[in-house]
């Protein structure tokens, strides 16, 4: 059975860029929703609806983590690999925004290691489980669905988006990367 993991931080502590009432309801209504359909499903072996129901419990589980109170600097393999593959932080912060600002209809925007060519590379993922590279590590992980910032941006995408970055917790995504590259 699956179920909904605690959130690193308080519903308050990513103010002002998330507001607690938004933070609350995709938390425990939204993501919830994923998990409780997911486990309604696990016995039956549908899977398509499972497939939908529990990447989107999976991604919403990565997302929480990939936040936190203030964001400060990517450090160590992780900023070496994204230099090494996006030229610099500044352009890789363009090219991640613009991955999710670009995003059509509900998606994420995902940062991930790509094993089989040792590559850090962008990907949209569409409702909750297409496109996917297989077997590529999610590094860095941003909810673009209109739930996750309607209340708060309501049609400001691009704003929601970047303020992502005062918010983005490098140091997940570095263990992830160490994680994955071994
Ligand atoms: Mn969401």
């Amino acid at each position: 059975m699956y179920s909904l993991p605690k959130l690193p931080y308080g519903y308050k502590d990513l103010e002002p860029y998330i507001s607690e009432e938004q933070l609350f309801i995709h938390h425990t209504k939204h993501h919830k929703g994923y998990v409780d359909k997911a486990n309604s499903l696990l016995d039956k072996g549908v899977s398509k609806p499972l497939s939908f129901n529990l990447a989107g419990h999976i991604l919403h589980s990565l997302f929480w983590e990939n936040m936190r109170k203030e964001s400060g600097d990517p450090e160590g393999r992780i900023k070496e690999e994204i230099e090494k593959n996006f030229g610099n932080i500044e352009n890789f912060k363009k090219l991640f925004s613009e991955t999710a600002v670009s995003a059509e209809g509900s998606a994420w925007a995902v940062l991930v290691y790509e094993k089989f060519s040792g590559k850090l590379l962008l990907e949209q993922i569409e409702k909750h489980n297409l496109f996917l590279y297989p077997e590529s590590k999610i590094l860095l992980i941003l909810d673009v669905w209109e739930h996750a910032y309607y209340l708060d941006y309501k049609n400001e995408k691009a704003k929601f988006v970047e303020n992502f970055w005062n918010i983005a917790n490098w140091d997940k995504a570095g263990e992830r990367l160490e994680s994955a590259m071994g």
